[in-house]
């Protein structure tokens, strides 16, 4: 579809959803923004710059800052306040390269990646015993007893198909690494998920703590070695990790803002995160987003249209090692949490918006059917009160500020994510815009709205833990235990 041709067919959407829209003024200035939002904006622009000029940008990249710099010029070249904020990353974690070769009765080269925060290899290689750890089980790792000691554990994964297999693999990872390291292997090799011999990056699930060498294998010669093994193969996996790590850095994240008209000491947060794994160029994840975003914060100005609420663009760093940015924005505003009456994030690539998750706060979810009236023809929403963990809205979450997570068609975000093929092509730009009405109509309401709702206190946000599966997500990311060490969220 031709971008003309694609928003023809967005302007008769929107068109169909609004009879009768323009009687009331905050429905008018919705409108408005919906409009702008729909035509010809400097959306896709801003995303090729980030995504083909800038391309994958890991916190602590010289990308990244480039991509700090290009963020701050956007917004001010579109009039809006905007600013860097520091915080503080509690390690530094680039992978320089890496490379894989089995060797041994049969000998061929494999392409690899390092997990987030594998730990790099001697120069020459760590040279061990490959071993068929099939599936990393309990029953796995006692099939092959003491011979996993020092040995590369290669292990098996289902071809990745959608966002649910996403979350398996987390899981599975979690115990599987922490089984495989009890049981003292030198390394853990994975077959890679993707189909195509796609390779990507995955946070590992001791996160940042994490002490040794991890990879992703391309799957099809990560499978011919797991059949060499079975037919009786003896083979060694020489592979090479070579990693930039340092301690504590600062980064930034960049907050813009539009002040509010009646209470500017209130606050609504609109956030994508700036940063993106380095393999691919982060167009899905979530440069797409980003430039929502920005091109939200562009059409308020540019119509000069102030809500009564402030808004604030936040375009967090630091969000694929650990939710770092988001989590220093919520120390460095502390002061103010009271004052925010929600934050939202967006982080689902380019698939429609089908609802947002409301974690938790089922308040919020009159003000949402309300919000999402004007585009009413771009649904059916559904809205979820769920608490969602694995991206901005977390520490807000934490500390007891109201908040909302898109929720978006799958598309095609699951087959690349984090992945060499996480590209500018792989965007639905009309999608996007659509998106982007859905989201301006959220905000604008809630910048606008009367609420009921406040901050929820320590026991509160304790009580949604216990009666959900948040704890269990929590630890999955490794974010369970600083919480409960008072490391992370509201304190009493
Ligand atoms: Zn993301």
């Amino acid at each position: 579809m031709t971008p003309t041709r694609g928003f023809a067919v967005v302007a008769m959407i929107v068109a169909v959803a609004w009879p009768g829209l323009s009687a009331a003024g905050a429905a008018d200035a919705v409108e408005r923004l919906v409009g702008a939002l729909l035509g010809d904006t400097p959306l896709e622009r801003d995303l090729r710059q980030l995504a083909d000029q800038i391309g994958g940008r890991p916190t602590g990249s010289e990308a990244n800052r480039r991509a700090v710099e290009w963020a701050l010029t956007r917004f001010q070249e579109a009039g809006v306040d905007a600013r860097r904020e520091p915080f503080e990353m509690p390690v530094l974690w680039l992978e320089r390269s890496a490379t894989a070769r089995v060797e041994g009765d049969v000998e061929f080269a494999v392409r690899a990646a390092a997990m987030p925060y594998a730990t790099a290899t001697p120069a020459a290689g760590l040279v061990a015993p490959l071993l068929d750890g099939s599936r990393g089980s309990a029953d796995d790792l006692a099939r092959l007893g003491e011979s996993v000691r020092g040995a590369w554990l290669l292990v098996e994964t289902d071809e990745l198909t959608d966002i649910p297999g996403l979350f398996r693999e987390y899981v599975e990872a979690t115990r599987i690494e922490e089984r495989s390291f009890a049981a003292g292997v030198a390394g853990v090799a994975y077959v890679g998920s993707r189909p195509r011999d796609v390779l990507y990056r995955h946070n590992a699930s001791r996160g940042r703590h994490n002490r040794h060498p991890l990879l992703v294998l391309e799957r099809g010669a990560a499978q011919r070695a797991l059949r060499l093994l079975r037919a009786g193969r003896s083979l060694r996996l020489r592979a090479t990790i070579d990693v930039e790590s340092g301690g504590p850095y600062q980064a930034d994240n960049v907050v813009a803002e539009i002040r509010g008209r009646e209470r500017p000491d209130e606050f609504v947060v609109i956030g994508a995160h700036l940063d993106s794994w380095g393999l691919g160029t982060g167009a899905l994840d979530n440069g797409c987003n980003v430039a929502l975003v920005i091109d939200l914060a562009r059409q308020m100005r540019r119509l000069g249209l102030v809500p009564a609420r402030t808004v604030r663009f936040a375009l967090f760093n630091g969000e694929e090692q650990g939710l770092f940015g988001s989590w220093g924005y919520a120390r460095s505003h502390a002061a103010e949490l009271d004052r925010h009456v929600m934050a939202s994030s967006f982080d689902i690539g380019s698939g429609r918006i089908t609802g947002f998750f409301t974690n938790g706060r089922d308040e919020l979810l009159a003000v949402l059917d309300r919000a999402l009236e004007p585009v009413r023809g771009l649904g059916p929403f559904v809205n979820i009160n769920q608490p969602i963990v694995g991206t901005d809205n977390f520490d807000f979450m934490l500390e007891g500020v109201a908040n909302l997570v898109a929720n978006q068609e799958s598309a095609n975000y699951g087959p690349n994510y984090h992945a060499a093929t996480d590209t500018f092509d792989k965007v639905d730009l009309d999608r996007l815009r659509l998106n982007a009405a859905v989201a301006a109509a959220v905000i604008w309401r809630f910048a606008e709205t009367d609420v009921g709702w406040r901050r929820h206190d320590r026991a509160e946000i304790q009580a949604l833990i216990d009666s959900t599966d948040l704890a269990d997500q929590m630890r999955m990311f490794g974010l369970l235990e600083p919480w409960q060490s008072g490391e992370r969220g509201r304190k009493d």
